[in-house]
């Protein structure tokens, strides 16, 4: 449901004041004076991204500030300063002993730990109770650097497309635990031209082709080059599903997904080492989302799936 509202809500709202980039990519770029700031924001509720019985509130505090940072990141912003919103839940069912102070201020503490890994400020937000779940909402403030704005419609033919670190089964521990890939974004912004980023949230495959989509263009991916996690395999034992199903299906990895000049490759990998600049496939000009596997081209779903295999 969420790409369709995005596209219905990003028409909705075009007669409105424009920003340099509005609805549509990892955040958004307000023009300024010196540097441009960016801006994105997410949230996390009980009962969809967690369970509160079973996570550590300080984790939850931690990844909401982390998916925002990796949505920066996919800029290739600087992170400046958040700002937080909770609902707290009158009454904490899953633990009663819980008071909702004490909820909130672990929570407070796992957004802070999060925030000082990359020296980034909070500066405001708004606390409320009331009768339904936790709820939290973090929006994040960035700045570009050098006038550097990396984009998710701008991939060109021929480009090598590159993950920053193995991919799949997230969900049995990494989803909760995970660097947003600020630094790697600040090593590489300066010094390689890439075409076109974005982080990877829901799934390389789904957002190689939202990426592929914004930049009319498609892609074809090496099965055999696409980095399987442990996480992966470990999720395939008990899942019915092949690795690199897991490694092109699952969500939450929060890798950077770039697209580089093929000359560039070389150079990026020397810059941040072969491990975090794996090429996967190129872009192509035909549309659509392609696999090669053993010499033959399949056509592979958002989902992952690949046909005729
Ligand atoms: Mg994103």
């Amino acid at each position: 449901m969420e790409q369709s509202f995005v596209a219905w809500a990003k028409m909705r709202a075009r007669r409105l004041p424009q920003e340099k980039v509005s609805i549509g990519d990892d955040a958004a770029v307000l023009a300024a004076t010196d540097s441009d700031l960016v801006v994105t924001t997410d949230s996390q509720c009980d009962g969809v991204h967690f369970r509160l019985g079973e996570t550590d509130p300080r984790a939850i505090g931690r990844k909401l500030v982390n998916v925002n940072l990796s949505d920066l990141a996919a800029m290739a912003a600087d992170p400046r300063c958040v700002f937080l919103s909770m609902c707290l839940p009158n009454q904490v069912q899953t633990n009663p002993a819980m008071a909702t102070d004490a909820l909130a201020s672990e929570i407070y503490e796992g957004v802070c730990e999060a925030l000082a890994k990359f020296d980034v400020g909070l500066a405001g937000g708004d606390t409320n109770c009331w009768d339904g779940p936790l709820s939290l909402t973090l929006t994040a403030i960035g700045q570009t650097v050098d006038n550097v704005t990396w984009l998710r419609n701008n991939a060109q033919p021929d480009d090598a497309i590159v993950v920053t670190g193995p991919l799949g089964g997230s969900i049995l521990g990494k989803h909760l635990d995970f660097t947003p890939r600020i630094d790697l974004a600040r090593a590489i912004r300066s010094s390689i031209p890439v075409n076109a980023a974005m982080d990877i949230s829901d799934g390389l495959s789904v957002d190689l082709l939202r990426l592929t989509d914004a930049s009319h263009c498609g892609a074809i991916l090496e099965l055999d080059k696409v980095p399987i996690s442990d996480a992966a395999v470990q999720a395939s034992e008990s899942s019915n599903k092949q690795p690199i199903e897991h490694a092109l299906g699952d969500g939450e990895d929060f890798e950077l997904l770039l697209t580089v000049p093929p000359d560039s490759v070389q150079q990026l990998q020397q810059l941040v080492g072969e491990d975090s600049a794996i090429v996967v496939g190129s872009i192509t000009s035909r549309t659509g989302l392609w696999a090669r596997e053993g010499g033959k081209i399949r056509q592979l779903t958002s989902s992952g799936y690949i046909h005729g295999r």
